[in-house]
């Protein structure tokens, strides 16, 4: 996707602070980050959201997760808790059309979120 920022980002195309990279994702620190730890985890190829994951991506979205347990685990936060969020859609404030996974450590969370 030509316009899309985070394809950009795992192109390379525009500069984040990238704190994992492999063949199939990429993970970088948010711009504007909401705790301590604020990292956004992203498919490389361009998926516009939850809503549009298709067969056969099961094994791309269990590496995201499996790589956010792995991020919270590096980052210390594993044991005393964290956050994995993906928002979809405008209720959910979805900003970026690009399938992003918040992950959130080093502060308490509250429940439910608002
Ligand atoms: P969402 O509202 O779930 O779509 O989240 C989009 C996230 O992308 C927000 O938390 C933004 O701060 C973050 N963001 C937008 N542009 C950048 C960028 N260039 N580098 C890092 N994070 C970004
Ligand atoms: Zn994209």
């Amino acid at each position: 996707m030509a316009d899309c920022i985070f394809c950009k980002i795992a192109k390379g195309e525009i500069k984040g602070t990238i704190v994992h990279e492999d063949d199939d994702m990429i993970a970088f620190k948010d711009i504007q980050p909401q705790a301590p730890v604020h990292i956004l985890i992203i498919p490389k190829r361009h998926i516009s959201g939850l809503t549009t994951i298709e067969k056969g991506d099961e094994l791309l979205v269990g590496k995201i997760v499996a790589l956010a347990k792995s991020l919270a685990h590096r980052f210390s936060f594993s044991e005393c808790g964290f956050r994995l969020v993906a928002n979809s859609g405008p209720d959910a404030g979805q900003a970026v059309d690009h399938l992003h996974f918040h992950l959130l450590g080093g502060r308490k969370f509250t429940w439910p979120p608002g």
